[in-house]
């Protein structure tokens, strides 16, 4: 195949299909075309079909095009995407037993024993290239047909997808195009700073670079900006860095990523372990959202020793300590609650830092003085008194009232750890 290629990508899986699940592997594969510079020109759902899966297949081959397939290649009745490649290219299937034992290898591996229906995932088309996959028992498929276009078949599963983009697809795609002429992606994510506030900021960015190449995506107190380059691998990795600084200097300390990977509670845990502390957390209104979010992040355990969900009065007070007076006084979702809630957990768990939140996230529960939405947050840190505190009032339902806190919570304590302005102060 030559310059200018084209792609299509088809995603396999009846379950994609449906009403839950949506196909992200495309966007996977997309992005390493577009650092190709390779065209993407269509994308496709089949459903577990045969008949459907080799059709699709059979005309894209004929246009000539790379056709990208995910899905399919399980050992089970309804994985087709084997059978349905071999028909569209009119060879046959033969099981490559080498690969079975590598396959036998891999369940022994674990303990278990290779079913034998998996023997199907080492069917390999006539004159195929197997491309192995070290994360996953399907290996991949590689076909390029003589008179044009080409076919790989990848697993379903991401993880496996992933591996296979890195060890066959790129150095597919670099020996047949080099590395120059595609574009490359950068990012930087915000939290906790509005919309038109970052838009101001960032205005001189776009005079700079130009519109089209800088996007804003908003989601509840989360902003992405991405932005893309062309050229050379050179030019492109010079033109990024450079976006990269002057977007990040212009949003100011909200920014709290330049990395895709990076998530906000993944920078809170990388400042707590730089700054050797460690927390807590005391939740009402997020129910844990907080401590799981840190938790998701790996090795999250040299910082983050433990949370408390302390939902009712009585819990508040049982689990960290908050003086039961205070709730006939002030109420429960208030700035002594709160700061009660973040200093008990912090003594109760031994913990540098204690966080806490008390909100009302409704729908129910709302009053004149405190709407549905009104929430306070606490930091409580080494020395006398609130580190940081906020009330604030989210717009929005349920849901959404409950990631904004934890966004708000998760971003106080990551801009105090680094010395920053809070949210709502100065850039
Ligand atoms: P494989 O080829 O790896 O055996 P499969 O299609 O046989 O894949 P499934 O069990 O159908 O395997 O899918 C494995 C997982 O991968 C499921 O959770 C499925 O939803 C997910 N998956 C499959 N295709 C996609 C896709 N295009 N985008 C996102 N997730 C996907
Ligand atoms: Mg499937």
């Amino acid at each position: 195949m030559m310059r200018p290629m084209k792609a299509v990508i088809l995603a396999v899986g009846s379950e994609l299909l449906g009403v839950d699940r949506l196909d992200t592997n495309s966007l996977k594969l997309t992005r390493v075309l577009e650092r190709y510079g390779v065209e993407l020109v269509g994308k496709a759902v089949a459903g577990d079909d045969e008949a459907e899966i080799a059709a699709e297949i059979g005309r894209r081959l004929g246009q000539g095009l790379l056709v990208l397939v995910t899905g399919g290649l399980g050992p089970t009745a309804d994985d087709c995407t084997r059978a349905a490649a071999a028909r569209a290219l009119g060879r046959g299937l033969t099981i490559d037993e080498a690969q079975v034992e590598r396959m036998r290898a891999m369940f022994a591996s674990f303990g278990r024993k290779m079913p034998e229906v998996n023997r199907r995932q080492a069917e390999l088309i006539d004159g195929a290239e197997l491309l192995h996959n070290p994360a996953g028992t399907a290996p991949g498929q590689l076909v390029e047909v003589p008179s044009g276009g080409a076919l790989f078949l990848f697993p379903g599963v991401p993880r496996e997808l992933e591996a296979l983009i890195g060890l066959h697809l790129e150095p597919w795609l670099e020996k047949k195009l080099g590395k120059e002429g595609g574009i490359e992606r950068g990012v930087i994510k915000v939290a906790c700073l509005p919309e038109s506030v970052l838009e101001e900021r960032i205005a001189p960015a776009y005079d700079r670079f130009g519109r089209a190449d800088i996007s804003v995506l908003a989601s509840p107190s989360e902003i992405r900006i991405q932005f893309f380059a062309r050229g050379t691998a050179a030019e492109r990795a010079a033109r990024l860095q450079e976006m990269t600084s002057c977007l990040t200097e212009l949003a100011g300390s909200a920014v709290f990523t330049d990395r895709e990977e990076t998530t906000l509670e993944s920078a809170v845990v990388e400042a707590l372990i730089a700054a050797g502390a460690t927390l807590s957390t005391a939740e009402s209104c997020t129910g844990g959202g907080i401590a799981t979010r840190i938790t998701s992040v790996a090795g999250s355990s040299a910082a983050f020793a433990g949370g408390a969900v302390t939902y009712s009065n009585e819990m508040k007070t049982l689990m960290v300590g908050v003086p039961p007076q205070l709730f006939a006084e002030v109420g429960a979702v208030s700035r002594e609650v709160a700061s009660a809630m973040a200093e008990g957990a912090r003594q109760r768990f031994g913990t540098t830092y204690g966080i806490a939140v008390s909100g009302i996230a409704g729908p129910g529960g709302g009053s004149p003085e405190k709407p549905v939405g009104t929430v306070h947050l606490a930091l409580a840190g080494p020395g006398d008194g609130d580190l940081a505190h906020r009330q604030v009032r989210f717009p929005g339902d349920r849901e959404r009232i409950r990631r904004m806190t934890e966004q708000l919570a998760l971003e106080m304590l990551r801009r105090s750890l680094l010395g920053l302005p809070l949210p709502g102060e100065a850039k």
